[in-house]
């Protein structure tokens, strides 16, 4: 899937047509402090194990294409979210 490097569409902050810029937004770093992540190493310590059944490992073909769009103006940044599944690799290219 290709997509432009600069795009123009609405910004909700500028509350019109604006110039973007459009880069694939990728999922973050978890953080290891964070209060989910300590209860559930709480509640996992000692004799019982895990609360939560394990994940069962499921192979999806394709993923879903997020691409976080920045507004030249103001700087705002925001998601365009595609929800079928694309198979070839994303790129975003001019
Ligand atoms: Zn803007």
């Amino acid at each position: 899937m290709k997509f432009p490097e600069k795009i123009k569409t609405f910004c909700r902050k500028c509350g019109a047509h604006t110039e973007h810029t459009v880069r694939q937004d990728r999922k973050g770093k978890e953080r290891t402090m964070n209060r989910g992540r300590r209860k559930y190493e709480e509640v996992k310590k000692g004799y019982g194990g895990s609360p939560r059944t394990p994940k069962k490992e499921v192979h999806k073909v394709g993923k879903r294409v997020v691409l976080l769009l920045k507004c030249a103006t103001c700087g705002f940044k925001h998601q365009r979210r595609y929800d079928a599944r694309t198979k070839k690799a994303v790129e975003v290219a001019s």
